[in-house]
């Protein structure tokens, strides 16, 4: 790991933070290895990187129940089809909730792209369900409304809910 150094004497490798090298005695060397700098460096620059990118949102203020369940719930599995003149999107959703909070009123949107990959329609529903803290929860044959007969491929996530 990066927190070893080698020993100047016997060459064991030993724990930075060791004062003497548990081998022969010799005192642990001080200066600190290129490669543990390099190491450093690297974890400093991804840093300050990552902490710039969540500064841009939300500072230090704390996130609200909602922005805290924002990625933990997610659609674990879909399924659709059509029904009704072959014009209306039937979905099966899996609603998966790993945040500690029940949400409920999940809004769903969907993209839909014709054969060429073109994107030619959307939809967006609300279920108006609720899924408990750590649950999932399978939403059967839910209208998702008309889209466009052409439509070959759908993708859809939750886009938003309440806690
Ligand atoms: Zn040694």
């Amino acid at each position: 790991m990066a927190s070893l150094i080698k020993c100047k004497a016997c060459g064991t490798e030993i724990s930075k933070n060791a004062k003497i090298c548990p081998q022969c005695g010799e005192p642990a060397p001080k200066k600190t290895s290129l490669a543990t700098w390099l190491v450093l460096g690297i974890f400093i620059i991804g840093g300050i990187g990552m902490s710039n990118k969540s500064s841009s949102g939300s500072s230090s203020v704390p996130l609200t129940p909602k922005e805290e369940a924002q990625n933990q719930v997610t659609l674990e599995d879909f399924n659709w089809g059509t029904s009704g003149f072959g014009s209306v999107m039937m979905a099966d959703f899996k609603i998966k909730n790993d945040s500690k909070y029940l949400v409920k009123d999940i809004e769903i949107t969907c993209k839909d792209y014709a054969k060429s990959g073109t994107e030619i329609d959307s939809n967006k529903r609300v279920i108006y369900d609720s899924v408990e803290a750590g649950k999932s929860k399978k939403i059967k044959k839910f209208n998702m409304g008309f889209i466009d007969s052409q439509v070959n491929q759908s993708n859809c996530k939750i886009t938003d809910f309440q806690i």
